[in-house]
């Protein structure tokens, strides 16, 4: 039979009621400062953190996830040297194996403002679909292409277009900038009749 509540009174210098993070502590400091002390617990000794929030409600989310996660079908890579060399989604052999049109556009990266203060060379092509303008592909090779390629795949995801690229305000100098002359080049080098044919959504409203 557990101690009535006077006897645990007279008994103990401290008496804590609730054994959670709180509790414990309290309990432990009033131990080392050499009191004698009572823990009192109505239920499970841990607390909420333990017994039923924090713990166990993120070991089922963690769970949740585990199993509903969701497998990015972007492709992405780098290989990481000096310079490196990366790339998010489509390449030119993918488009043409797949009977996709597609359109390119390059920055030569030494010649943006970043290039010229770094000294560096470095090149990003970027891979726009012939029919919708939608950014398919990201290929950079630079002293942090796989940096370069992270922006690419976001846009990417979010089906950005050759407009939205252009349109996009960058920070300068950065190499990133050399996304809005890219996809100023590829608008250049379209064949009349892919420009022609071709609806540009135009989203400038969401940037
Ligand atoms: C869903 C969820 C997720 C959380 N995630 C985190 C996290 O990730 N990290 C983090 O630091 N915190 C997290 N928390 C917060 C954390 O649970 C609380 O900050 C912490 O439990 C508070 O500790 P406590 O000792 O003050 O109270 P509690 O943990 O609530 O403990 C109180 C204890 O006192 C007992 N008790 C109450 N009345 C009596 C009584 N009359 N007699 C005897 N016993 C009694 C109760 O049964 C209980 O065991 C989370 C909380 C929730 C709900």
């Amino acid at each position: 039979m557990p101690p009535h509540g006077d006897e645990v009174r007279n008994r103990h210098d401290v008496v804590v009621i609730g054994a959670g993070p709180a509790g414990e502590a309290a309990a432990e400091l009033g131990g080392n400062l050499g009191y004698s002390v009572a823990l009192v617990e109505r239920d499970i000794v841990g607390g909420t953190v333990v017994t039923s929030g924090g713990a166990p409600t993120k070991t089922f989310r963690e769970a949740a996830v585990y199993f509903s996660a969701h497998v990015d079908q972007i492709p992405a890579a780098a290989i990481y040297g000096l310079p490196e060399v990366a790339r998010a989604g489509k390449s030119e052999e993918d488009c043409a194996a797949g009977g996709i049109p597609y359109a390119t556009g390059r920055c030569e990266l030494g010649t943006t403002p970043r290039g010229v203060i770094a000294g560096q060379e470095g090149l990003l092509k970027l891979l726009f679909h012939g029919g919708t303008g939608v950014l398919l592909g990201v290929h950079a090779i630079c002293e942090i292409a796989s940096e370069i390629a992270g922006t690419g795949q976001a846009l990417i995801h979010n089906e950005a277009t050759i407009e939205d690229v252009i349109r996009m305000a960058y920070n300068t100098p950065t190499y990133t900038y050399g996304y809005k002359l890219a996809a100023a080049d590829a608008l250049a080098r379209l064949r009349p009749d892919m420009l022609r044919a071709m609806r540009l959504p135009s989203r400038a409203h969401r940037i």
